[in-house]
Protein backbone atom coordinates (compact mmCIF):
# COMPACT_ATOMS: atom_id res chain seq x y z
CA UNK A 1 0.00 0.00 0.00
CA UNK A 2 1.35 3.34 -1.04
CA UNK A 3 2.02 5.68 2.17
CA UNK A 4 -0.56 8.54 2.44
CA UNK A 5 1.56 12.44 2.94
CA UNK A 6 -0.02 13.58 5.61
CA UNK A 7 -0.54 17.29 4.41
CA UNK A 8 0.58 19.44 7.26
CA UNK A 9 -1.67 22.45 7.64
CA UNK A 10 -1.87 24.48 10.48
CA UNK A 11 -5.16 25.56 11.49
CA UNK A 12 -6.43 28.86 13.72
CA UNK A 13 -8.57 28.30 16.43
CA UNK A 14 -11.77 29.35 14.75
CA UNK A 15 -11.42 26.64 11.88
CA UNK A 16 -10.97 24.26 14.41
CA UNK A 17 -13.89 25.14 15.83
CA UNK A 18 -15.73 25.08 12.31
CA UNK A 19 -14.26 21.79 12.08
CA UNK A 20 -16.30 20.16 15.13
CA UNK A 21 -19.34 21.79 14.39
CA UNK A 22 -19.13 20.53 10.97
CA UNK A 23 -17.77 17.06 11.85
CA UNK A 24 -20.75 16.98 15.16
CA UNK A 25 -23.42 17.98 12.22
CA UNK A 26 -24.41 21.22 14.40
CA UNK A 27 -24.55 23.32 10.31
CA UNK A 28 -24.21 21.38 7.28
CA UNK A 29 -22.29 24.51 5.38
CA UNK A 30 -20.79 27.91 7.15
CA UNK A 31 -22.19 31.08 6.42
CA UNK A 32 -20.10 33.90 7.66
CA UNK A 33 -20.55 37.92 7.26
CA UNK A 34 -18.95 41.56 7.70
CA UNK A 35 -21.78 43.62 9.88
CA UNK A 36 -20.32 47.54 9.47
CA UNK A 37 -22.04 50.37 11.49
CA UNK A 38 -22.14 52.57 8.41
CA UNK A 39 -21.07 55.96 11.04
CA UNK A 40 -16.97 55.92 9.73
CA UNK A 41 -14.57 54.97 7.26
CA UNK A 42 -13.17 51.19 7.43
CA UNK A 43 -9.71 50.95 8.39
CA UNK A 44 -6.74 47.92 8.88
CA UNK A 45 -8.56 46.27 11.57
CA UNK A 46 -11.99 46.13 9.87
CA UNK A 47 -9.39 44.82 6.88
CA UNK A 48 -8.80 42.40 9.26
CA UNK A 49 -12.57 41.11 9.99
CA UNK A 50 -13.47 41.21 6.37
CA UNK A 51 -10.85 39.17 5.12
CA UNK A 52 -11.21 36.89 8.07
CA UNK A 53 -14.99 36.31 7.24
CA UNK A 54 -14.73 35.96 3.46
CA UNK A 55 -11.29 33.56 3.56
CA UNK A 56 -13.55 31.52 5.93
CA UNK A 57 -16.31 31.35 3.37
CA UNK A 58 -14.15 30.73 0.64
CA UNK A 59 -12.38 27.89 2.82
CA UNK A 60 -15.04 26.19 3.58
CA UNK A 61 -17.29 26.38 0.22
CA UNK A 62 -19.95 28.82 2.26
CA UNK A 63 -21.06 32.23 1.35
CA UNK A 64 -20.00 35.98 2.82
CA UNK A 65 -22.79 38.75 3.47
CA UNK A 66 -21.64 42.49 3.56
CA UNK A 67 -24.33 43.61 5.76
CA UNK A 68 -25.12 47.02 7.24
CA UNK A 69 -25.49 47.41 10.82
CA UNK A 70 -27.62 50.36 10.77
CA UNK A 71 -29.97 49.99 13.13
CA UNK A 72 -29.10 53.76 15.16
CA UNK A 73 -30.10 56.24 12.67
CA UNK A 74 -27.66 59.08 15.06
CA UNK A 75 -24.56 58.40 13.14
CA UNK A 76 -25.07 56.76 9.57
CA UNK A 77 -24.65 58.71 6.56
CA UNK A 78 -24.98 57.50 2.58
CA UNK A 79 -21.53 58.27 2.44
CA UNK A 80 -20.45 55.61 4.39
CA UNK A 81 -22.33 53.05 3.11
CA UNK A 82 -21.14 53.76 -0.19
CA UNK A 83 -17.22 54.13 1.14
CA UNK A 84 -17.69 50.88 2.94
CA UNK A 85 -19.12 49.11 -0.56
CA UNK A 86 -15.90 50.53 -1.99
CA UNK A 87 -13.62 49.51 0.55
CA UNK A 88 -14.56 46.35 0.71
CA UNK A 89 -14.82 45.57 -2.96
CA UNK A 90 -11.51 46.77 -3.12
CA UNK A 91 -10.33 44.07 -1.11
CA UNK A 92 -11.43 41.60 -3.05
CA UNK A 93 -13.91 40.57 -0.55
CA UNK A 94 -16.51 39.68 -3.25
CA UNK A 95 -20.06 39.46 -1.72
CA UNK A 96 -21.85 39.93 -5.09
CA UNK A 97 -25.42 39.89 -4.42
CA UNK A 98 -25.25 39.08 -0.62
CA UNK A 99 -25.91 42.43 0.39
CA UNK A 100 -28.16 43.30 3.10
CA UNK A 101 -29.79 45.95 5.40
CA UNK A 102 -30.36 45.39 8.83
CA UNK A 103 -32.87 48.19 8.34
CA UNK A 104 -34.67 46.27 6.08
CA UNK A 105 -35.66 43.61 8.97
CA UNK A 106 -37.62 46.54 11.84
CA UNK A 107 -40.41 44.53 10.78
CA UNK A 108 -39.51 41.33 11.91
CA UNK A 109 -37.41 42.72 14.80
CA UNK A 110 -40.63 44.48 15.94
CA UNK A 111 -42.28 40.91 15.50
CA UNK A 112 -39.95 39.50 17.97
CA UNK A 113 -39.98 41.89 19.95
CA UNK A 114 -44.03 41.77 20.41
CA UNK A 115 -43.41 37.71 20.92
CA UNK A 116 -41.21 37.92 23.75
CA UNK A 117 -44.15 40.65 25.41
CA UNK A 118 -46.63 37.93 24.71
CA UNK A 119 -44.32 35.11 26.55
CA UNK A 120 -43.68 37.54 29.40
CA UNK A 121 -40.06 37.91 28.69
CA UNK A 122 -40.25 41.52 27.96
CA UNK A 123 -41.63 45.01 29.76
CA UNK A 124 -42.14 48.29 29.01
CA UNK A 125 -40.24 50.60 31.53
CA UNK A 126 -40.76 54.16 32.61
CA UNK A 127 -37.63 54.75 34.25
CA UNK A 128 -35.00 57.42 32.84
CA UNK A 129 -31.87 56.29 31.37
CA UNK A 130 -30.43 57.89 34.46
CA UNK A 131 -32.72 55.63 36.70
CA UNK A 132 -31.63 52.51 35.00
CA UNK A 133 -28.63 53.03 34.75
CA UNK A 134 -29.26 53.18 38.93
CA UNK A 135 -30.82 50.15 39.27
CA UNK A 136 -28.99 48.22 36.90
CA UNK A 137 -25.67 47.74 40.22
CA UNK A 138 -22.48 46.95 39.35
CA UNK A 139 -20.17 44.26 39.76
CA UNK A 140 -20.19 44.04 43.36
CA UNK A 141 -24.14 45.40 43.38
CA UNK A 142 -26.86 42.72 42.59
CA UNK A 143 -29.37 45.50 40.39
CA UNK A 144 -33.00 46.35 41.58
CA UNK A 145 -36.22 45.18 39.26
CA UNK A 146 -37.76 48.24 37.85
CA UNK A 147 -41.47 48.74 39.39
CA UNK A 148 -42.88 48.35 35.72
CA UNK A 149 -41.54 44.78 35.28
CA UNK A 150 -44.71 43.03 36.51
CA UNK A 151 -46.68 44.80 34.02
CA UNK A 152 -49.62 42.09 32.74
CA UNK A 153 -48.92 41.21 29.12
CA UNK A 154 -52.00 42.99 27.83
CA UNK A 155 -50.86 46.24 29.13
CA UNK A 156 -47.33 45.81 27.70
CA UNK A 157 -48.60 44.87 24.29
CA UNK A 158 -50.58 48.25 23.71
CA UNK A 159 -47.81 50.15 25.57
CA UNK A 160 -45.36 48.88 22.97
CA UNK A 161 -47.76 49.47 20.09
CA UNK A 162 -48.16 52.97 21.68
CA UNK A 163 -44.62 53.51 21.31
CA UNK A 164 -44.26 52.45 17.81
CA UNK A 165 -47.16 54.87 16.85
CA UNK A 166 -45.19 57.66 18.26
CA UNK A 167 -47.65 58.57 21.39
CA UNK A 168 -44.12 58.90 23.53
CA UNK A 169 -41.17 61.11 23.46
CA UNK A 170 -37.78 59.96 23.04
CA UNK A 171 -36.36 58.48 26.49
CA UNK A 172 -40.11 58.12 27.65
CA UNK A 173 -40.60 54.94 27.70
CA UNK A 174 -37.90 51.86 26.58
CA UNK A 175 -38.46 47.98 26.22
CA UNK A 176 -36.56 46.04 28.26
CA UNK A 177 -35.98 42.25 27.93
CA UNK A 178 -37.24 40.24 31.48
CA UNK A 179 -33.84 38.36 32.42
CA UNK A 180 -32.17 38.15 35.52
CA UNK A 181 -31.50 41.57 37.26
CA UNK A 182 -29.01 39.53 39.94
CA UNK A 183 -26.80 37.70 36.98
CA UNK A 184 -23.43 38.64 37.46
CA UNK A 185 -23.25 39.42 34.13
CA UNK A 186 -24.41 42.85 33.84
CA UNK A 187 -25.97 42.51 30.03
CA UNK A 188 -28.42 39.77 31.46
CA UNK A 189 -29.56 42.15 33.76
CA UNK A 190 -33.16 43.30 31.54
CA UNK A 191 -31.35 44.95 28.87
CA UNK A 192 -33.07 48.00 26.90
CA UNK A 193 -34.20 46.17 24.13
CA UNK A 194 -36.39 48.94 22.53
CA UNK A 195 -35.78 52.71 22.58
CA UNK A 196 -38.07 55.76 21.47
CA UNK A 197 -36.10 58.12 18.72
CA UNK A 198 -37.55 60.67 16.29
CA UNK A 199 -34.77 60.01 13.99
CA UNK A 200 -35.12 60.14 10.08
CA UNK A 201 -33.02 56.56 8.90
CA UNK A 202 -30.93 56.52 5.89
CA UNK A 203 -32.94 53.93 4.88
CA UNK A 204 -36.35 53.58 6.39
CA UNK A 205 -36.81 57.07 6.31
CA UNK A 206 -39.60 58.30 8.93
CA UNK A 207 -41.39 55.01 8.76
CA UNK A 208 -40.19 54.12 12.55
CA UNK A 209 -39.47 56.23 15.78
CA UNK A 210 -39.19 53.13 17.31
CA UNK A 211 -35.62 51.13 16.93
CA UNK A 212 -34.01 48.36 18.05
CA UNK A 213 -30.66 48.74 20.64
CA UNK A 214 -27.91 46.67 19.11
CA UNK A 215 -27.48 43.79 21.18
CA UNK A 216 -30.93 43.17 20.45
CA UNK A 217 -30.69 43.68 16.72
CA UNK A 218 -27.43 41.94 15.83
CA UNK A 219 -28.14 38.35 17.00
CA UNK A 220 -31.57 38.69 14.64
CA UNK A 221 -29.51 40.02 12.18
CA UNK A 222 -27.61 37.19 12.38
CA UNK A 223 -30.05 34.65 13.06
CA UNK A 224 -32.57 35.88 9.86
CA UNK A 225 -29.36 35.22 7.38
CA UNK A 226 -28.62 31.72 8.76
CA UNK A 227 -25.11 33.10 9.70
CA UNK A 228 -23.68 29.96 11.29
CA UNK A 229 -20.49 31.18 12.38
CA UNK A 230 -21.10 35.12 13.76
CA UNK A 231 -17.02 36.09 14.09
CA UNK A 232 -16.32 39.17 15.92
CA UNK A 233 -13.60 40.99 18.72
CA UNK A 234 -13.44 39.88 22.26
CA UNK A 235 -15.64 43.14 23.28
CA UNK A 236 -18.68 41.19 22.16
CA UNK A 237 -17.65 38.00 24.52
CA UNK A 238 -20.12 39.12 28.17
CA UNK A 239 -22.66 39.55 25.06
CA UNK A 240 -23.04 35.94 24.01
CA UNK A 241 -25.34 35.06 26.70
CA UNK A 242 -27.51 37.89 26.04
CA UNK A 243 -27.27 37.36 22.09
CA UNK A 244 -27.82 33.56 22.59
CA UNK A 245 -30.55 34.67 24.82
CA UNK A 246 -32.38 36.76 22.32
CA UNK A 247 -32.48 34.05 19.83
CA UNK A 248 -33.53 31.22 21.57
CA UNK A 249 -36.53 33.21 23.25
CA UNK A 250 -37.27 34.38 19.45
CA UNK A 251 -37.64 31.06 18.56
CA UNK A 252 -35.14 30.71 15.73
CA UNK A 253 -34.17 27.42 14.94
CA UNK A 254 -30.23 26.85 13.75
CA UNK A 255 -29.28 29.72 15.68
CA UNK A 256 -25.85 30.91 15.09
CA UNK A 257 -22.82 30.48 16.97
CA UNK A 258 -20.46 33.45 18.17
CA UNK A 259 -16.58 32.93 18.04
CA UNK A 260 -14.53 35.56 19.14
CA UNK A 261 -10.82 37.08 18.27
CA UNK A 262 -8.76 39.53 19.70
CA UNK A 263 -8.75 43.28 17.51
CA UNK A 264 -5.75 44.23 15.18
CA UNK A 265 -4.43 47.32 16.66
CA UNK A 266 -1.31 48.59 14.97
CA UNK A 267 1.67 50.05 16.66
CA UNK A 268 2.50 54.26 16.01
CA UNK A 269 -0.82 54.98 14.01
CA UNK A 270 -4.46 55.69 14.92
CA UNK A 271 -7.51 53.13 14.50
CA UNK A 272 -9.96 54.92 16.79
CA UNK A 273 -12.81 56.49 14.81
CA UNK A 274 -12.70 59.39 17.48
CA UNK A 275 -9.21 59.89 16.88
CA UNK A 276 -9.44 60.14 13.56
CA UNK A 277 -12.41 61.97 13.23
CA UNK A 278 -11.28 64.83 15.41
CA UNK A 279 -7.32 64.87 13.64
CA UNK A 280 -9.69 65.34 10.37
CA UNK A 281 -12.24 68.13 11.99
CA UNK A 282 -9.15 69.92 13.31
CA UNK A 283 -7.52 70.18 9.61
CA UNK A 284 -4.15 67.93 10.81
CA UNK A 285 -4.91 65.46 8.02
CA UNK A 286 -6.48 65.98 4.66
CA UNK A 287 -9.52 64.18 5.31
CA UNK A 288 -10.24 60.18 5.88
CA UNK A 289 -7.99 59.33 3.12
CA UNK A 290 -4.80 61.14 4.22
CA UNK A 291 -1.89 58.74 3.40
CA UNK A 292 -0.55 59.00 6.85
CA UNK A 293 -4.01 57.07 8.40
CA UNK A 294 -4.92 53.80 8.02
CA UNK A 295 -8.24 53.87 6.79
CA UNK A 296 -8.71 51.51 3.85
CA UNK A 297 -9.17 54.59 1.33
CA UNK A 298 -6.21 56.02 3.20
CA UNK A 299 -3.84 53.14 2.56
CA UNK A 300 -5.73 52.54 -1.10
CA UNK A 301 -4.24 56.27 -1.36
CA UNK A 302 -0.61 55.33 -0.09
CA UNK A 303 -0.37 53.02 -2.62
CA UNK A 304 -1.19 49.98 -0.47
CA UNK A 305 -2.27 46.94 -2.22
CA UNK A 306 -4.88 44.39 -1.86
CA UNK A 307 -2.66 41.61 -2.11
CA UNK A 308 -0.44 43.21 0.64
CA UNK A 309 -3.37 43.58 2.81
CA UNK A 310 -3.86 40.19 2.38
CA UNK A 311 -0.81 38.86 3.49
CA UNK A 312 -0.41 41.45 6.42
CA UNK A 313 -3.70 39.75 7.64
CA UNK A 314 -2.43 36.12 6.82
CA UNK A 315 0.97 37.14 8.75
CA UNK A 316 -0.71 38.27 11.76
CA UNK A 317 -3.19 35.65 12.28
CA UNK A 318 -6.06 34.92 14.63
CA UNK A 319 -5.57 35.52 18.33
CA UNK A 320 -7.46 35.54 21.38
CA UNK A 321 -5.25 38.00 23.13
CA UNK A 322 -4.87 41.73 22.68
CA UNK A 323 -1.56 43.27 21.17
CA UNK A 324 0.08 45.39 19.11
CA UNK A 325 1.59 44.56 15.57
CA UNK A 326 4.83 46.54 14.77
CA UNK A 327 3.64 49.23 11.67
CA UNK A 328 7.01 47.29 10.13
CA UNK A 329 5.44 44.80 9.39
CA UNK A 330 2.91 46.24 7.17
CA UNK A 331 5.90 47.60 5.45
CA UNK A 332 7.01 44.61 4.83
CA UNK A 333 4.16 43.13 3.28
CA UNK A 334 3.95 46.27 0.71
CA UNK A 335 7.48 45.90 -0.43
CA UNK A 336 7.24 42.48 -1.02
CA UNK A 337 4.32 42.87 -3.40
CA UNK A 338 5.49 45.42 -5.49
CA UNK A 339 9.28 44.52 -5.78
CA UNK A 340 8.74 42.27 -8.57
CA UNK A 341 5.97 43.80 -9.95
CA UNK A 342 6.65 47.44 -10.65
CA UNK A 343 9.16 49.39 -12.49
CA UNK A 344 11.89 50.53 -11.03
CA UNK A 345 12.63 54.52 -12.28
CA UNK A 346 14.95 57.09 -11.44
CA UNK A 347 13.81 60.03 -9.77
CA UNK A 348 15.94 62.92 -8.13
CA UNK A 349 14.17 64.03 -4.76
CA UNK A 350 16.76 66.57 -3.83
CA UNK A 351 18.24 67.85 -6.99
CA UNK A 352 21.66 69.47 -7.71
CA UNK A 353 22.58 69.86 -11.27
CA UNK A 354 25.65 67.63 -12.61
CA UNK A 355 27.59 68.71 -15.82
CA UNK A 356 29.74 66.66 -18.06
CA UNK A 357 31.70 68.91 -19.38
CA UNK A 358 33.74 66.67 -22.28
CA UNK A 359 29.88 65.60 -23.35
CA UNK A 360 28.79 67.18 -26.40
CA UNK A 361 26.14 70.07 -26.13
CA UNK A 362 22.62 69.36 -27.69
CA UNK A 363 22.59 65.30 -27.50
CA UNK A 364 19.89 63.52 -26.34
CA UNK A 365 21.05 59.43 -25.80
CA UNK A 366 18.59 57.02 -25.59
CA UNK A 367 19.84 54.30 -23.02
CA UNK A 368 18.10 51.23 -22.91
CA UNK A 369 17.26 50.63 -19.20
CA UNK A 370 16.10 46.93 -17.74
CA UNK A 371 12.50 48.22 -16.22
CA UNK A 372 13.07 45.69 -12.87
CA UNK A 373 16.84 43.63 -13.32
CA UNK A 374 14.68 40.72 -10.99
CA UNK A 375 12.12 40.43 -13.64
CA UNK A 376 13.09 40.52 -17.03
CA UNK A 377 9.20 40.24 -17.60
CA UNK A 378 8.92 43.92 -17.35
CA UNK A 379 10.88 45.01 -20.36
CA UNK A 380 12.92 47.70 -21.10
CA UNK A 381 12.27 51.36 -21.73
CA UNK A 382 14.62 53.87 -22.86
CA UNK A 383 15.88 56.49 -21.19
CA UNK A 384 16.89 60.11 -22.01
CA UNK A 385 20.86 61.22 -21.66
CA UNK A 386 22.68 64.18 -21.57
CA UNK A 387 25.45 66.94 -21.18
CA UNK A 388 23.11 67.91 -17.87
CA UNK A 389 21.86 65.87 -15.74
CA UNK A 390 20.22 66.25 -12.20
CA UNK A 391 21.40 63.71 -9.11
CA UNK A 392 20.83 63.70 -5.60
CA UNK A 393 22.60 66.45 -3.38
CA UNK A 394 23.46 63.72 -0.98
CA UNK A 395 25.72 62.04 -3.80
CA UNK A 396 28.39 64.95 -3.71
CA UNK A 397 30.62 66.19 -1.20
CA UNK A 398 33.70 68.73 -1.53
CA UNK A 399 35.23 67.61 1.09
CA UNK A 400 34.26 63.77 1.64
CA UNK A 401 33.71 61.86 4.64
CA UNK A 402 35.49 58.67 5.73
CA UNK A 403 33.90 55.90 2.99
CA UNK A 404 32.08 57.86 1.22
CA UNK A 405 32.04 56.83 -2.41
CA UNK A 406 30.36 59.27 -4.09
CA UNK A 407 31.21 62.13 -6.03
CA UNK A 408 33.74 64.11 -4.80
CA UNK A 409 36.13 66.20 -6.33
CA UNK A 410 38.69 63.42 -8.00
CA UNK A 411 36.77 60.57 -7.67
CA UNK A 412 34.94 58.40 -10.49
CA UNK A 413 31.12 56.73 -10.22
CA UNK A 414 29.26 54.84 -11.91
CA UNK A 415 25.95 57.08 -13.08
CA UNK A 416 23.21 54.23 -12.88
CA UNK A 417 22.45 52.53 -16.36
CA UNK A 418 25.23 55.01 -18.12
CA UNK A 419 28.92 56.06 -18.34
CA UNK A 420 31.56 56.35 -15.41
CA UNK A 421 32.22 59.85 -14.81
CA UNK A 422 35.15 61.29 -12.66
CA UNK A 423 34.49 65.11 -10.86
CA UNK A 424 36.14 67.52 -11.19
CA UNK A 425 34.99 70.47 -9.04
CA UNK A 426 31.73 72.40 -7.94
CA UNK A 427 30.55 75.92 -8.51
CA UNK A 428 28.32 77.66 -5.33
CA UNK A 429 26.37 80.41 -4.52
CA UNK A 430 27.09 83.35 -2.23
CA UNK A 431 25.64 81.38 0.66
CA UNK A 432 28.22 78.49 0.34
CA UNK A 433 25.38 76.02 -1.51
CA UNK A 434 26.70 73.89 -4.21
CA UNK A 435 24.79 74.58 -7.43
CA UNK A 436 26.68 72.82 -10.23
CA UNK A 437 28.89 70.03 -9.85
CA UNK A 438 31.23 69.13 -13.00
CA UNK A 439 32.57 66.26 -14.06
CA UNK A 440 33.85 64.65 -17.30
CA UNK A 441 32.77 61.42 -18.74
CA UNK A 442 34.95 57.94 -20.31
CA UNK A 443 33.18 56.83 -23.63
CA UNK A 444 34.67 53.20 -23.07
CA UNK A 445 32.40 52.55 -20.05
CA UNK A 446 28.94 52.76 -21.65
CA UNK A 447 26.59 50.74 -19.81
CA UNK A 448 26.31 47.21 -21.61
CA UNK A 449 28.90 47.85 -23.79
CA UNK A 450 30.76 44.74 -21.65
CA UNK A 451 33.64 47.13 -20.51
CA UNK A 452 35.60 45.30 -17.99
CA UNK A 453 38.76 47.92 -17.77
CA UNK A 454 38.14 48.91 -14.02
CA UNK A 455 35.85 48.82 -11.53
CA UNK A 456 34.39 52.16 -9.17
CA UNK A 457 32.48 51.88 -5.71
CA UNK A 458 30.10 54.10 -5.88
CA UNK A 459 26.76 53.80 -8.05
CA UNK A 460 24.25 57.16 -8.46
CA UNK A 461 21.21 57.77 -10.30
CA UNK A 462 20.29 60.57 -12.12
CA UNK A 463 18.02 62.09 -14.71
CA UNK A 464 18.71 64.12 -17.75
CA UNK A 465 17.72 67.79 -16.86
CA UNK A 466 16.38 68.44 -20.53
CA UNK A 467 13.54 66.09 -20.76
CA UNK A 468 13.39 65.79 -16.74
CA UNK A 469 9.49 66.68 -15.68
CA UNK A 470 9.08 68.49 -12.30
CA UNK A 471 7.17 66.76 -9.90
CA UNK A 472 5.73 67.02 -5.87
CA UNK A 473 6.66 64.06 -3.63
CA UNK A 474 5.42 63.63 -0.12
CA UNK A 475 7.33 61.84 2.46
CA UNK A 476 5.64 60.09 5.49
CA UNK A 477 6.32 59.47 9.16
CA UNK A 478 4.25 57.70 11.56
CA UNK A 479 1.50 60.27 12.83
CA UNK A 480 1.29 59.40 16.21
CA UNK A 481 5.15 59.05 18.11
CA UNK A 482 4.93 55.98 20.27
CA UNK A 483 7.93 55.98 21.95
CA UNK A 484 7.08 59.09 24.04
CA UNK A 485 3.39 57.76 24.78
CA UNK A 486 0.62 57.73 22.18
CA UNK A 487 -1.09 60.03 24.05
CA UNK A 488 -0.17 63.11 26.01
CA UNK A 489 -0.76 63.96 29.51
CA UNK A 490 -4.29 65.85 28.67
CA UNK A 491 -5.64 62.58 26.52
CA UNK A 492 -4.33 64.85 23.26
CA UNK A 493 -2.45 62.87 20.48
CA UNK A 494 0.93 62.72 20.84
CA UNK A 495 1.56 63.88 16.90
CA UNK A 496 4.68 63.66 15.14
CA UNK A 497 5.39 67.00 13.60
CA UNK A 498 7.62 65.00 10.89
CA UNK A 499 4.89 63.13 9.66
CA UNK A 500 4.47 65.09 6.17
CA UNK A 501 7.60 66.32 4.24
CA UNK A 502 6.78 67.96 0.60
CA UNK A 503 9.02 67.79 -1.51
CA UNK A 504 7.96 70.23 -4.67
CA UNK A 505 11.53 70.39 -6.66
CA UNK A 506 11.79 66.65 -7.62
CA UNK A 507 12.34 65.44 -10.74
CA UNK A 508 11.61 61.89 -12.73
CA UNK A 509 11.98 60.97 -16.02
CA UNK A 510 10.03 61.69 -18.93
CA UNK A 511 8.33 58.31 -18.83
CA UNK A 512 5.88 59.14 -15.62
CA UNK A 513 3.73 61.38 -18.18
CA UNK A 514 1.79 58.72 -18.99
CA UNK A 515 1.15 57.68 -15.40
CA UNK A 516 -2.45 57.57 -13.65
CA UNK A 517 -4.00 57.84 -10.31
CA UNK A 518 -2.28 54.89 -8.17
CA UNK A 519 -0.14 53.27 -10.13
CA UNK A 520 3.05 52.76 -8.70
CA UNK A 521 6.71 52.67 -9.16
CA UNK A 522 10.07 52.06 -7.30
CA UNK A 523 11.99 55.06 -6.96
CA UNK A 524 16.02 53.49 -7.30
CA UNK A 525 17.29 54.12 -3.51
CA UNK A 526 14.55 55.92 -2.79
CA UNK A 527 11.73 53.54 -2.04
CA UNK A 528 8.25 52.73 -3.58
CA UNK A 529 5.65 55.61 -4.72
CA UNK A 530 2.34 55.99 -6.33
CA UNK A 531 0.45 58.23 -7.97
CA UNK A 532 -1.89 60.26 -5.53
CA UNK A 533 -5.51 60.42 -6.58
CA UNK A 534 -6.48 63.56 -5.02
CA UNK A 535 -4.12 66.09 -5.81
CA UNK A 536 -2.03 64.91 -9.04
CA UNK A 537 -2.19 66.32 -12.52
CA UNK A 538 -0.44 65.46 -15.70
CA UNK A 539 1.04 69.11 -15.73
CA UNK A 540 1.79 68.82 -11.49
CA UNK A 541 2.85 65.04 -10.95
CA UNK A 542 2.22 64.00 -7.19
CA UNK A 543 3.59 61.18 -5.93
CA UNK A 544 3.48 59.62 -2.25
CA UNK A 545 6.06 57.44 -0.66
CA UNK A 546 4.61 54.11 -0.23
CA UNK A 547 7.51 53.15 1.81
CA UNK A 548 11.47 53.41 1.62
CA UNK A 549 13.35 50.08 0.55
CA UNK A 550 15.21 49.77 4.16
CA UNK A 551 13.53 47.64 6.22
CA UNK A 552 14.25 47.16 10.24
CA UNK A 553 11.71 44.09 10.02
CA UNK A 554 12.42 40.69 9.25
CA UNK A 555 10.10 37.61 8.87
CA UNK A 556 11.34 34.81 11.24
CA UNK A 557 10.47 31.31 10.17
P1 LIG B 1 -14.07 51.27 15.81
O1 LIG B 1 -13.97 50.67 17.20
O2 LIG B 1 -12.76 51.45 15.13
O3 LIG B 1 -14.93 52.48 15.75
P2 LIG B 1 -16.23 49.50 15.34
O4 LIG B 1 -16.04 48.23 16.08
O5 LIG B 1 -17.13 50.46 15.95
O6 LIG B 1 -14.82 50.13 14.97
P3 LIG B 1 -18.02 48.31 13.45
O7 LIG B 1 -18.55 48.89 12.20
O8 LIG B 1 -18.94 48.11 14.60
O9 LIG B 1 -16.80 49.22 13.88
O10 LIG B 1 -17.23 46.98 13.18
C1 LIG B 1 -17.55 46.05 12.20
C2 LIG B 1 -16.78 44.78 12.47
O11 LIG B 1 -15.38 45.02 12.46
C3 LIG B 1 -17.10 44.21 13.85
O12 LIG B 1 -17.35 42.84 13.70
C4 LIG B 1 -15.86 44.46 14.65
O13 LIG B 1 -15.68 43.48 15.62
C5 LIG B 1 -14.76 44.44 13.59
N1 LIG B 1 -13.61 45.25 14.00
C6 LIG B 1 -13.63 46.54 14.40
N2 LIG B 1 -12.39 46.95 14.73
C7 LIG B 1 -11.56 45.90 14.54
C8 LIG B 1 -10.16 45.67 14.71
N3 LIG B 1 -9.36 46.63 15.17
N4 LIG B 1 -9.66 44.45 14.42
C9 LIG B 1 -10.46 43.47 13.96
N5 LIG B 1 -11.78 43.61 13.76
C10 LIG B 1 -12.34 44.79 14.05
MG1 LIG C 1 -18.91 49.30 16.85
Amino acid sequence: MEANKEEVVSKNFIEQEIDKDLAEGVYDHVQTRFPPEPNGYLHIGHAKSILLNYGLAQKYGGKFNLRFDDTNPTKEKTEFVESIMEDVKWLGADFEDRLFFASNYFQEMYDCAVLLIKKGKAFVCDLTAEEIREYRGDFKTPGKESPYRNRSVEENLKLFEEMKEGKYQDGEKVLRAKIDMASPNINMRDPVIYRVARMTHHNTGDQWCIYPMYDFAHPIEDAIERITHSICTLEFEDHRPLYDWVVKECEYANPPRQIEFAKLYLTNVVTGKRYIKKLVEDGIVDGWDDPRLVSIAALRRRGYTPESLRMFVDLVGVSKANSSVDYAMLEYCIREDLKLKKPRMMAILDPVKLVIDNYPEDTIEYLDVANNLENPELGERKVPFGKELYIEREDFMEEPIKKYFRLFPGNEVRLMNAYFVTCSSCEKDADGNVTVVHCTYDPETKSGSGFEGRKVKGTIHWVASSTAVQAECRLYENIVDEEKGKLNEDGSLNLNPNSLTILKNCFVEPGFLSAKAYDSFQFVRNGFFCIDCKDSREDHLVFNRIVSLKSSFKITK
